[in-house]
């Protein structure tokens, strides 16, 4: 038997990647690091940098009591039960340690403490983190504590390099990675490997496979996010669970310059930007009470829609009075409501249910029902923000789609992040941590700040666990405190 080139082989340097090496290589392992794009971070240059945990020196550090266990109750609560007990566990009960350790290496998780962040159904205490400016802000840190390890050659980066398969030796433990770049296909032998390779988002094959045709592919994600870890691990007889836990990010609008890509803008947090818009159906009906506070409520709502798809529907006086529905400047604005179908206006709302596929008399009816219970401050599905009747024209109509910032399936793992064939054993030598493991591992529901403090936590478990226990020589508590 050949000894191996390296300890741990790391297939993706994102998010879950970049810690698993540091921690790895800090205590003494040989590290190959493979990253498909030409730059580390990942996903991390999208996030907006929310992440949860609960009993972290940083939340007591303004006031708040808080505990893994009662981080862990809070979440099996909010996810109805549906959460996977085992992960949410690991997760919870090291996420305090792995906040710690992220603001001992000097990123910057916000001076004034974690919020309750209205985005997402609210925790019971303060627990959310967020990165001043998005998650971006933590890359140049993880880059700095990483390039002495590179330096001195604990940690060999091999950028625009994308994994393409595994290595098995004669017993079928995983022994090493395929890999392609720019100078051919190599083989790199290891003695264990780490899928820390993200979401399958971007594979839409892999996408309508795992949900099985029934959630319409819309996302906004990371180009990298193409299911390459899942899709070797299959061939070893990994399994996937949880993309049936699938929930929306509550609306957003394709993007006129780049249809791949969908917009997330004002509607997903009403208690921060008060709807004066109603929202109908495809048809022309309303569905719910569109500043209903609870983002869950409004996610399944939207889950329950043919196509997951709906119109936002306003008038000339709403646009001048309300403030801005989109994101989007005035330019881009005028541009997609001259040449994208998603974008409609006329003088009559008959014209405008024309334009949008609906019955003219069914918009109207619609539209006449919601401007009576504004008339009487009283709205038949109990919305409580009536500013004002949709009477004058021109009148508006923009489509919102269900999208997806994350993937909700993912391989399954034990609780040692190895991972796992049908009969629940190990594949001997492969382990993965982050979005891999499917955001719906967590329940069918959105626990804000989970996925990215998921990552980043399991990757501190993976760099923890990897490095042989012979080779050791600092560990997580081990390392600078910043403070
Ligand atoms: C717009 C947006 C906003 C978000 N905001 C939040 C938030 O505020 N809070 C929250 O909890 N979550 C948020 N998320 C989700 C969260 O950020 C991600 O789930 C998390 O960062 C994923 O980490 P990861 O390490 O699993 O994947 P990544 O960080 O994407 O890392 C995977 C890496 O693997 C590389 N790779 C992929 N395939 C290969 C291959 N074959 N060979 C080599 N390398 C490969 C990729 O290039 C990438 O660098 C957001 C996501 C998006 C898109």
């Amino acid at each position: 038997m050949t000894t191996p080139a390296y300890d741990i082989a790391i297939v993706g340097a994102g998010t879950a990647g970049l810690p698993a090496a540091i921690i790895a290589a800090r205590k003494g392992a040989k590290v190959v690091l493979i990253e498909a794009a030409d730059k580390v971070g990942g996903t991390l240059h999208m996030s907006s940098g929310s992440f949860s945990s609960g009993g972290s020196a940083a939340q007591s550090a303004h006031g708040w009591s808080d505990s893994a266990a009662r981080h862990y109750a809070d979440c099996l609560k909010l996810s109805h039960g549906t959460a996977n007990p085992a992960i949410l566990q690991l997760w919870t009960q090291h996420a305090a340690a792995m906040t710690d350790w992220l603001h001992a290496e000097g990123v910057n998780i916000g001076e004034n403490g974690p919020k309750l962040n209205p985005g997402h159904e609210l925790y019971d205490v303060p627990r959310t983190f967020n990165m001043p400016g998005g998650a971006i802000s933590s890359i140049a840190v993880l880059a700095a504590a990483l390039e002495p390890l590179v330096t001195n050659g604990s940690v060999d980066l091999r950028l625009s390099t994308r994994m393409t398969d595994l290595l098995t030796d004669d017993s079928g433990a995983v022994c090493g990675i395929v890999a392609d770049n720019a100078a051919g296909t190599s083989e790199i032998r290891a003695a264990k490997v780490a899928l820390t390779t993200g979401g399958y988002s971007r594979n839409p094959e892999l996408w309508n496979a795992l949900h099985e045709g029934t959630v319409p592919h819309r996302v906004y994600t990371y180009p990298h996010s193409r299911g390459d870890g899942m899709a070797a691990a299959f061939k070893l007889g990994a399994v996937a669970d949880h993309a049936q836990h699938f929930l929306p990010t509550y609306g957003a609008t394709q993007d006129i310059d780049n249809p791949e890509n969908f917009w997330i803008h004002s509607l997903t947090q009403p208690t921060l930007r008060p709807q004066w818009e109603i929202s109908v159906t495809r048809d022309g009906d309303r569905f719910m009470a569109e500043d209903n506070p609870s983002p869950d409520a409004r996610e399944r709502a939207l889950l329950g829609l043919p196509d997951q798809s709906f119109w936002v529907i306003y008038d000339a006086r709403i646009k001048r009075d309300a403030r801005p529905l989109m994101l989007w400047d005035e330019d881009k604005l005028q541009r997609a409501f001259a040449g994208s179908e998603d974008f409609q206006s006329a003088a009559t709302i008959a014209d405008l249910a024309r334009a949008c596929g609906m019955a003219p008399a069914r918009l109207e009816r619609t539209i006449s029902e919601y401007n009576a219970g504004v008339s009487v401050n009283s709205d038949k599905f109990g919305r409580k923000h009536l500013p004002a009747q949709i009477a004058k024209a021109p009148f508006y109509a923009i489509r919102h789609f269900a999208t997806s910032v994350v993937s909700w399936g993912g391989l399954v793992v034990s609780d040692r992040l190895e991972v796992l064939r049908a009969d629940g054993s190990p594949i001997p030598g492969l382990y993965a941590g982050g979005e891999i493991m499917g955001m719906g591992v967590f329940g069918h529901t959105f626990l804000g700040g989970s996925t990215l403090s998921a990552s980043l936590t399991f990757g501190t478990l993976l760099g923890e666990w990897l490095a042989p226990t012979d080779a050791g020589s600092q560990s997580l508590k081990g390392t600078r405190n910043a403070d």
